[in-house]
């Protein structure tokens, strides 16, 4: 079976509103695997870095600011389509257009402040996993995989 690995980061907004349990649980809880997490405050040059391909939009200034105005909790979860699930579990980028029962739509009410951040593709995942975990990730196996996967 294919595993994949997504980067889940938890933005100031939410490590400041004390959700980072929260979120945590959620990914606990469907089945992924927790393989790399940090509290760190990015530099400004390490998140307009990430976010590189929104530099020309009108919010990125104040994107970054928000970015860098507190710790982010950087994690990496893996399982079985890990990405398309992991962003399935944040929701909408928009609160608005968030499902009731995803992190956003539960949790947040502008684009400006939603709290946690995921990787959109596997390019992108392993992209982000190499920036945020230079040092590389923990190799484990959960003890309950025989009754998480057929
Ligand atoms: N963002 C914003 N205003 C917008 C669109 C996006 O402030 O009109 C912020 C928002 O925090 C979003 C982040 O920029 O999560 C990255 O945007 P992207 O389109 O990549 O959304 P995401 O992948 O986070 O859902
Ligand atoms: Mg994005």
């Amino acid at each position: 079976m294919v595993m994949e690995r997504t980067y889940i980061m938890i933005k100031p907004d939410g490590v400041q509103r004390g959700l980072t349990g929260e979120i945590i649980k959620r990914f606990e809880q469907k089945g992924y695997k927790l393989v790399a997490m940090k509290l760190t405050k990015p530099s400004k040059e390490h998140m307009e870095k990430h976010y590189a391909d929104l530099a020309n939009k009108k919010f990125f200034p104040g994107l970054i600011e928000y970015m860098t105005s507190g710790p982010v909790c950087a994690m990496v979860w893996e399982g079985k389509n890990a990405v398309l699930e992991g962003r399935k579990m944040l929701g909408a980028t928009m609160p608005s257009d968030s499902a009731m029962g995803t992190i956003r739509g539960d949790f947040c009410i502008e684009v400006g402040r939603n709290i946690c951040h995921g990787s959109d593709a596997v390019e992108s995942a392993n992209h982000e996993i190499g920036m945020w975990f230079p040092e590389g990730v923990c190799e484990w196996t959960r003890c309950d995989e025989k009754s998480l996967y057929e």
